[in-house]
């Protein structure tokens, strides 16, 4: 890996952080992601190009509007230095190869799914229909094992998220992701990315209730839990599962 690639895909990954910050704030509301041009939410002027550098042009105005002063969502420069990281971690863990494309995507659909998410509780179709004919191209050309166990990975996710959101605990969107997720992990990784969702689910969302951040009765965005869980079995699940095994056997 060549410094050189690595600073342009962290550089790549901050720029289409900023761009995703749009998709993700704009298509769950069915609102137009290029008309209109990027402009401050509290005074409607149009931001110009020196506004619109990821996290820098945020660091510069210190998270307020230049033009009004109002705060700037956190949401922004977070959506693009994680983009940027992740984008990073997945070119550092796979190099240029297919799985590191479908890590791209992966990573792109995270950032997208976790702040519509947070923001609304709502994981657009829009977003879904894009990525999932990409990610289903990219593992049937590219599986990383047999293609049946990537079908079953895709059945199994759904079905799992299927069973919750029947009780009303997840919606159908949290179903969707899941299933492109499953398809993509294939078995067994695909278990291990859920009970990794269920965990951080449990200990962060309980943790939030402890400290009073959330009421009980709040409904906690799943889609994050599921993504993370996903970015964490993608990379290392291979890894994970036999550590485990090799415990227990
Ligand atoms: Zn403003």
């Amino acid at each position: 890996m060549t410094l050189f690639i690595a600073i342009y895909v962290s550089v790549l990954g901050l720029v289409l952080g900023s761009f995703f910050n749009v998709v993700a704030l704009r298509v769950p509301v069915g609102k137009s992601i290029i008309n209109p041009p990027s402009c401050c939410g509290h005074c409607g002027t149009r931001l110009r190009t020196v506004d619109l550098i990821p996290v820098i042009s945020y660091l510069l105005s210190r998270g307020k509007c230049r033009y009004c002063g109002d705060s700037l969502s956190f949401l922004y420069p977070a959506g693009e230095i994680l983009t940027g990281l992740l984008y990073l971690w997945i070119v550092l863990r796979f190099g240029v190869t297919p799985e590191g494309m479908i890590g791209l995507l992966l990573v792109s659909l995270t950032v997208i799914v976790s702040l519509s998410d947070l923001k609304y509780m709502r994981i657009p179709n829009k977003v879904l229909l894009f990525f999932a004919p990409l990610l289903l191209l990219g593992i049937l050309l590219f599986p990383t094992q047999p293609r049946w166990e990537h079908v079953l990975g895709g059945l199994l996710g759904g079905g799992i998220i299927l069973l919750f959101a029947l009780r009303g605990g997840m919606g159908m969107g949290d179903v969707k992701l899941f299933a492109i997720c499953g398809f993509v992990l294939g078995v067994p990784e695909l278990i291990l990315a859920f009970l990794i969702a269920c965990f951080l689910g449990t200990v962060i969302g309980g943790g939030m209730m402890l400290i009073g951040r959330v009421s009980r009765k709040q409904p906690i965005p799943f889609g994050p839990w599921l993504m993370i869980g996903t970015l964490i079995s993608f990379g290392y699940g291979s890894e994970i599962i036999q550590g485990y095994l090799s415990l227990i056997l």
